[in-house]
């Protein structure tokens, strides 16, 4: 074998269960081993091993701690895999609160079916806008326990950035920020070929917005990389195709920011709650930003804004531990001693407990709370008391996954039931521009023409639709080709 070889395991048209492996004549690397998300058919094809064989494997990286990117690191040990785990620093911290998590997460979930109380959620009307697969039939399974979540979490290697590491024989890494989430950097390996010059792969992980208001731009490797994986989930939104996606050009965090200014007057006038479902890490970070200039502003009034997610609230003061990772607004703000998490209306809440303290609210309030999907955690709660009421406004800052409730409400549902309770749904439900963790078509394009050299390109990590849509723009833009291969189809480079 005298190339780099280059196969997808997950995420080969679709957004979720990320896992590359390169081969090169000396070793194999897997990038990413995430978890399939959304429906229970989703959720049972983590079940299905990728066909790598572990044992053979010389190393594992990690792009950035997002489930669909780590959420299967705690089967390594089974899959027969007991090497070193590399990520970044940030990455490392989180990671193991992320599988022990996961891990309790599985065990209440197979503990819920036997007692037959998961959440259940169901859209009623219209008709159309119903999904047939949610309710399960047979008991979900276990995927991994606290043991082997341990376990990986001992294998974690954190890896400074921009400085080349040994991982493998013959392969080097480094890391570079991708401004995603916390932590999130893309993957450049620089492999040895005997008797030939040595070939540098850059796997992008997740590429962030550009101008992130919480997080540093992007870096880039500083020589010529040879091949690309990189994602493109908001690829299809260039097409002005179908889909969510396609439902708003891309806008600017400032923009967000805006927007949100404006839904807070119309909450504050009619009373209203202004519910935000959001995943822990990445995108809650961004909203309480967003609100703590608005805090600032003065704009905020006595709008308690809620964060009802214990990890969400640890991953902000997180953000602190790493300084040179941040904005240079939110470095300018921690010299001048300030918390830029933290504003006088801000109520992170530590438990489900305390979720409580939000029924009894009378007036205005904003509530940041999981899942960003709609479909288990504190926001069901939430959307059950406040979703009848006129004077809710329900915003979706990110993209949702297809026969989720999130999905329903966001097309437009207008009767939905959450664990048999039936809801009229009279809430106003929109879309929060300008928070997505995911960079524009015109940003990947950017992001791609700022990667040294002619490498060739392989997309992953987005729906068939905005792979090709995104081959398109590399295409018309770049006068360049970049392939969209299906699972286990392998490239060499
Ligand atoms: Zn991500």
């Amino acid at each position: 074998m005298s190339a780099i070889r280059i196969s997808l395991h997950g995420a080969a048209g679709e957004v979720t269960g990320s896992c590359t492996l390169v081969e090169t004549p000396m070793a194999r690397v897997v990038v990413d081993l995430g978890l399939y998300q959304g429906s229970p058919e989703n959720e049972a094809r983590n079940h299905v091993m990728p066909s790598i064989d572990f044992a053979r494997v010389d190393a594992v990286v990690v792009t950035h701690a997002h489930v669909d990117h780590c959420g299967r690191l705690g089967l390594l040990p089974a899959l027969g895999y007991d090497g070193a785990i590399f990520a970044s620093e940030p990455t490392a911290a989180l990671l193991p609160v992320v599988l022990r998590s996961s891990a309790s997460l599985q065990k209440l979930r197979v503990d819920e079916f036997s007692e037959k109380t998961a959440p259940k959620c169901e859209v009623l009307e219209p008709a159309n806008l119903r999904w047939s697969s949610w309710e399960r039939h047979e008991s979900p399974k276990v995927l991994f326990g606290h043991q082997a979540a341990g376990q990986v979490a001992r294998e974690l290697i954190a890896v400074p950035w921009e400085e080349w590491e040994d991982i493998a024989p013959g392969v080097r890494l480094r890391l570079h920020h991708a401004s995603h989430m916390l932590g999130a950097a893309s993957v450049e390996l620089e492999c040895e070929i005997p008797g030939s010059t040595p070939k540098r792969v850059l796997l992008s992980g997740d590429i962030g917005a550009f101008g992130s208001p919480v997080l540093a731009p992007h870096r880039f490797p500083d020589g010529p990389i040879d091949a690309v994986v990189m994602e493109s989930t908001n690829g299809a939104r260039a097409l002005g195709g179908a889909g969510i996606a396609a439902a708003a050009p891309a806008k600017t965090a400032k923009d967000g920011v805006g927007e949100l200014r404006e839904l807070v007057a119309l909450a504050r006038e009619r009373d209203g709650r202004i519910l935000l479902p959001s995943f822990a890490v990445g995108r809650s970070q961004l909203l309480v930003y967003a609100f703590s200039q608005l805090a600032r502003e003065g704009v905020l009034g006595d709008t308690p804004v809620f964060l009802d997610s214990g990890m969400a609230s640890r991953a902000c003061s997180l953000m602190g531990r790493w300084p040179h990772l941040l904005s240079p607004a939110l470095q300018r703000a921690r010299l001048a001693g300030k918390d830029p998490f933290d504003f006088e209306q801000f109520r992170p809440l530590r438990s489900r407990e305390e979720s409580g303290v939000i029924d009894g609210m009378r007036r205005s309030c904003a509530v940041i709370a999981g899942s960003g999907f709609c479909d288990a955690g504190p926001m069901l709660r939430h959307l059950l008391r406040s979703l009848p009421k006129k004077s809710t406004l329900l915003l979706f800052a990110g993209h949702v996954l297809h026969d989720t409730l999130a999905w329903g409400l966001r097309h437009g549902a207008t009767r939905i039931a959450i664990n048999g309770e039936v809801i009229e749904v009279h809430a106003q439900i929109g879309k929060l521009s300008g928070f997505s963790g995911h960079a524009s078509p015109d940003e990947l394009v950017e992001w791609l023409e700022r990667v040294p050299g002619e490498p060739r390109v392989i997309l992953n990590h987005g729906t068939q639709q905005a792979r090709s849509g995104m081959a398109e723009l590399v295409h018309d833009r770049l006068g360049r080709a970049a392939v969209a291969p299906p699972l286990e189809v392998t490239h060499d480079v």
